[in-house]
């Protein structure tokens, strides 16, 4: 298996839709809606490549023009393994479908194609989402949204009212309430003119939901360091930083995997005498934990009221039985019995414990 965003949620959110699935006939499907993840920041910054090392996988586009050029939606289904081929992963395009994408590298190139389709081919940008689909045993069912970067000159085919634009196409998906926001600024900008956190902290003022992510530790001016900005001394964060070493544009030219990639980053973290300290802030593994840590709270919120739901239609059910007449031996059963306090716990446990990074490939 390659991709394993969430893991070792999977196993606790599968029993958690076995024990909703029979209750969702008839009525209004009971569903646990993870929050979407999205990223924000300004053009090149690193966004496509952080949520490609988070999911594991090659397939967006990226590189040091406008890549992005249109919202992508990213929807990770997890579908039972088919047996005898446990890691069958694949890609469907909403505008394609039934046609299955098997070869990642093709997925990036129809990204590329449809982009271009809607968008022309002279960096023109267009806010109609291209929505994709990836069904995998190792993902957990959540959405993560790319989005092109804010950019301030109209180049191309581009109107005069680009930024606005731009601006506005991420505001419609930051401002959800259920949206995590990844606020993506390159280590060699300066965090204070930031637009990520700039827009960020319009759309979450409280900070309850936003992530820092500084990208580009790698490239920093000579006799710099990013320490403060990952401490918070620069803007301080709620939920805090991580900073990443991702691929650099000659990786990409080289065609290097994340896999490789993520064992670079890991040296170079390990081998500065600054990050050394800051373990728990640096490296994609981090920002991934961080996320799981994000999603739990989100689950744990979400259970009282899903239970008070179950409970609810068990009543109806039961009541429903009694008019049949039939004196049954039933008693009231609390649907989310087997599901303790244990549970979950050990399945944060798994989710944080070492060598189990989640959202990243397996070593
Ligand atoms: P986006 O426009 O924000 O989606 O940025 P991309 O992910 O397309 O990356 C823009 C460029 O920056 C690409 O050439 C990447 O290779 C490069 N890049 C992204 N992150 C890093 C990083 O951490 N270090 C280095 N050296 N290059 C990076
Ligand atoms: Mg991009």
């Amino acid at each position: 298996p390659v991709s394993t965003i969430g893991s070792s949620f999977i196993p606790i959110i599968n029993k958690l839709q076995d024990i909703i699935a029979p209750f969702s006939g008839g009525g209004e499907v009971l569903q646990i809606s993870l929050p979407q993840v999205a990223v924000v920041g300004s053009q090149s910054s690193g966004k496509s490549s952080v949520l490609e090392a988070l999911v594991g996988r090659d397939f967006l586009p990226r590189g040091c023009d406008i890549c992005t050029r249109r919202p992508l939606i990213l929807m990770l289904e997890n579908r039972s393994p088919i047996p005898d081929d446990d890691d069958t992963e694949w890609g469907e395009f909403l505008h394609m479908p039934g046609k299955r994408f098997y070869d990642f590298s093709k997925i990036r190139r129809e990204i590329q194609a449809e982009t271009e389709r809607e968008a022309g081919l002279n960096k023109g940008v267009s806010d109609k989402p291209i929505r994709l689909k990836i069904s995998s045993p190792n993902v957990l069912n959540m959405t993560l949204v790319d989005l092109p970067g804010i950019t301030k000159v109209p180049v191309g085919d581009q109107p005069s009212d680009i930024e606005a634009r731009i601006r506005k196409m991420i505001m419609d998906y930051i401002s959800q309430e259920n949206c995590i926001i990844l606020a993506v600024t390159p280590a060699n900008s300066d965090l204070a003119t930031s637009d990520a956190l700039q827009m960020a902290r319009k759309a979450d003022p409280k900070g309850s939901r936003t992530v820092g992510v500084i990208t580009k530790l790698d490239i920093m001016d000579r006799g710099t360091n990013a320490c403060n900005l990952l401490l918070g001394g620069v803007v301080p964060l709620r939920l805090g930083y991580v900073g990443v070493v991702n691929r650099c544009q000659e990786d990409i030219n080289y065609n290097r995997s994340i896999r490789d990639a993520l064992v670079c980053e890991e040296q170079f973290f390990r081998d500065h005498p600054v990050y050394n300290d800051l373990s728990d802030r640096c490296g994609i593994p981090q920002l991934a934990k961080k996320l799981n840590q994000i999603l739990e709270q989100h689950v744990r919120m979400v259970l009282p009221n899903l239970k008070a739901e179950l409970n609810s239609r068990m009543a109806v059910v039961s009541n429903e039985l009694r008019t049949y007449g039939e004196d049954m031996e039933s008693k009231e059963v609390d649907p989310c019995e087997d599901l303790t306090d244990d549970d979950i716990r050990i399945a944060i446990q798994n989710a944080t414990g070492p060598g189990n990074a989640l959202f990243v490939p397996e070593a």
